[in-house]
């Protein structure tokens, strides 16, 4: 395995090249590392062809989807700071205590954080985003339990073991096997039509557990401007976290 950085919009992305027994080329991209998985079949040349396709395939892909590989500065939290998450506004009330753990407790919509003092900045934005987001979950799980059950109820009609809100910076959401589901508290911020979009994806993933004709044809029916939703998510997704 080498490793290699490219600089894509003024960010620097990790390219991890994986040359291992396989048949066909693969290239996949997240907010840090571009992973390039080769055949050990190929030339040099060939080699040289190919990651050169898969750069250009990277950068471009990068590109054109700035919500999704873009990271952003972390986000800035202050006592007395009113964030909205969807249709509703919370107060944060933020204190520092000379401890090694935070927590967090909500009343109303006041969120009452308690936090280490001896932690760095960074780290302090992510205990703060990690406890405001489980609470807000905790707050909004019923209700997402409610709408995913409606449209399951409508449009799909399978059996759901559980649903669950994670603090998850990185996707949307995920379905397992057994039937789970599992959603990324950055649906919060999604208007209702976004929102719903999401849920009737996983939903449709409970059929078909990939990206294949079939499985769009399930969203389609279910909700045929989904291709509105995900351009939404395209644009506004960076924007959708805690
Ligand atoms: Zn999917």
């Amino acid at each position: 395995m080498k490793t290699e950085i490219i600089k894509v919009n003024g960010e620097d992305y990790q390219v991890r090249i994986i040359i291992e027994d396989r048949i066909d080329s693969k290239v996949s991209v997240n907010q840090k590392i571009i992973s390039m998985h080769l055949p050990d079949c190929l030339s040099r040349e060939e080699l040289f062809r190919e990651l050169l396709k898969m750069k250009l395939w990277a950068r471009q892909k990068i590109l054109e989807n700035p919500g999704k590989f873009q990271r952003r500065p972390l986000k800035e939290y202050k006592d007395g700071h009113e964030i909205v998450v969807g249709s509703e506004k919370y107060t944060l009330r933020i204190q520092h205590f000379d401890k090694s753990s935070s927590s967090a407790r909500m009343d109303g919509n006041t969120l009452f954080l308690s936090i280490s003092s001896n932690l760095t900045e960074m780290q302090k934005s992510k205990h703060i985003s990690t406890l405001i987001s489980r609470c807000i979950a905790r707050k909004k799980l019923p209700e997402v339990k409610k709408r995913v059950e409606e449209l399951n109820r409508l449009y799909f009609q399978k059996d759901i073991k559980k649903v669950f809100l994670k603090h998850n910076q990185s996707n949307w959401g995920s379905c397992s096997e057994k039937g789970n589901i599992n959603f990324s508290t950055r649906l919060l911020f999604a208007p209702p039509d976004v929102f719903d979009y999401l849920c009737i994806h996983e939903l449709a993933h409970l059929s078909e557990q990939n990206h294949s004709k079939q499985f769009w044809a399930l969203v389609e029916k279910a909700m045929p401007d989904y291709k509105e939703k995900e351009k939404w998510i395209k644009e506004n997704g960076a924007s959708c976290n805690f």
